[in-house]
């Protein structure tokens, strides 16, 4: 299998990135390979009855690393899916799930399917089946293997998984906790659907309070203001460009999809776009901005901040040198290849990569597994902690005016105004805030702090691998 053309396969270009990372590191003999390697892929092929006659499918699970259990990534439906594309993804989820400090190994998983083509009750009846063959394997499993959405999928398919494990395991108590992304009516979590999105935004902002950064990538000022592309308008790309254009006063000037590109320099409408995109199969006839039929070029326009968040390797050799972004956020999985890092990197340009930027995904699927396992609503111990200490400050202002004879109350909406922060939406809004904080910090130390790493990338995979080091030496291999 071989990426773009002349260039390394995505899983090699994963490796050559981590090799990067390895060699400025003193691990242990042997541990760069053991931790490198994908563990192991299982290939199934099983066929539906569907309009008649039975049709075959190919899908995969791979398993990356286990030093942490259960492993954790997505199941993504797409016709280009194959072994080398799922193991380099289910790498970068040991990469990425360590450097949020997501306690998971990394897996993925794919079906080579163009789901586009199928109703609703097809694509239920082969996600059911492709469930059931996944589950009898343990590779879906709430103590071994989690999986969640990834492109081509998404709420609808995790529940009919979850429902798939739940009547094959009726005794699990922790049935609801075998797969993440699942609708909140249907054991979910509030804001999981547009968290890598908001991970993507949460990510800039962090970027953009280091003036130092914002300098290294020729760049100045605040975020308000910047002018974005961005390639693919699918669920990351769409709810990132959606929030950095109507919460961060950024300009998304260029959106890029399978038929083209749009242009509009003042900014695109983006919920306008979308429900075009849904209604007319493209962005061709948009009327909110002028069409360009060749899309891929339009990666080379001037802006402020590409966002790649679409598919593996549309950043390679033969356009690296082309494009004109100081700054790249990589909001997909593997936009960038190893050849086209290189050349970005010589360039100059930064690159806020894959492993920390869509990383608010897996953060918040997270955030669900422990919802699923507590058995209790997510945040409501906090908000019961929230109204016993509203209720101590109460007291406390009763037994002030008693003592001063001044009669002290909070305001008639303090209750409303100081609880709100303790709801579902608003716990995970803020943990993910925190995860991302927390995670660049611990980035940019690493790459202002030591003269040998130049680039955020390399940074973030010694903080990963360095991470998932300690784990597989404390379990004592
Ligand atoms: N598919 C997403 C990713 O690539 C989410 C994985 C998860 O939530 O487990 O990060």
């Amino acid at each position: 299998m071989t990426g773009p053309v002349g260039e390394p396969s995505f899983r090699q270009s994963v490796d050559l990135m981590f090799n990067r990372a390895a060699a400025l590191m003193q691990l242990p003999p042997g541990l760069e390979e053991k931790i490198r390697v994908c563990n192991s892929t299982y290939t199934v092929r099983f066929g539906v009855r569907l309009r008649g006659e039975i049709h075959t499918f190919t899908g995969y699970r791979s398993v990356h690393s286990e030093h942490m259990e259960p492993v954790k990534g997505g199941i993504r439906y797409a016709p280009t899916v194959n072994q080398d594309e799922v193991e380099a993804l289910a790498a970068l989820m040991t990469y990425k799930c360590a450097l949020v400090e997501a306690p998971f190994g990394g897996s993925k998983g794919g079906l080579c399917i163009d789901p586009r083509q199928y109703d609703a009750d097809e694509i239920e009846k082969i996600t059911r089946r492709f469930a059931y063959e996944l589950i009898k394997r343990d590779m879906i499993n709430p103590a071994q293997n989690v999986p969640a959405p990834d492109m081509g999928t998404g709420e609808r398919e995790m529940a009919i998984i979850a429902d798939q494990y739940a009547r094959m395991n009726t005794t699990d108590i922790n049935a609801r906790a075998c797969v993440t992304g699942k609708p909140p009516h249907a054991g979910g979590i509030q804001g999981r659907v547009e968290a890598t999105g908001r991970g993507v935004q949460y990510a800039l902002q962090e970027f953009f309070r280091h003036p130092e950064d914002v300098r290294a990538a020729n760049l100045s000022g605040k975020l308000d203001g910047k002018r974005v592309i961005v390639q693919g308008l699918g669920n990351v790309g769409y709810h990132a460009a959606l929030f950095l254009s109507t919460e961060d006063g950024c300009r998304v000037t260029h959106v890029i999809e399978r038929d083209g590109a749009v242009e509009n320099p003042a900014g695109l409408d983006i919920p306008a776009l979308r429900d075009w995109i849904v209604g007319h199969g493209g962005v061709k006839g948009f009327p909110g901005g002028t069409y360009h039929e060749a899309g891929a070029k339009v990666l080379e326009a001037e802006c402020d901040i590409l966002i790649p968040a679409a598919l593996e390797g549309v950043i390679n050799m033969h356009n690296a040198h082309a494009i004109q972004a100081p700054l790249i956020i990589e909001a997909a999985n593997g936009p960038i290849t190893a050849g086209a890092d290189d050349v970005l990197r010589h360039k100059g340009t930064v690159i806020i990569p894959d492993l920390y930027a869509n990383a608010g995904g897996v953060t918040v699927s997270y955030f669900e597994w422990v919802k699923n396992l507590s058995h209790i609503r997510f945040g409501r111990m906090q908000r019961r902690q929230e109204e016993a200490r509203h209720q101590l400050l109460v007291d406390e202002l009763e037994r002030l005016s008693a003592d001063t004879g001044i009669g002290w109350t909070l305001s008639p909406d303090f209750k409303q105004k100081y609880l709100r922060g303790a709801g579902e939406l608003e716990l995970v809004r803020s943990g993910l805030d925190d995860t991302m904080r927390a995670a660049y910090q611990s980035m940019r130390e690493v790459w202002h702090g030591r003269r040998d790493v130049t680039d955020l990338r390399t940074a973030g995979f010694l903080v990963a691998i360095d991470r998932v080091a300690k784990a597989y030496q404390a379990k004592g291999i």
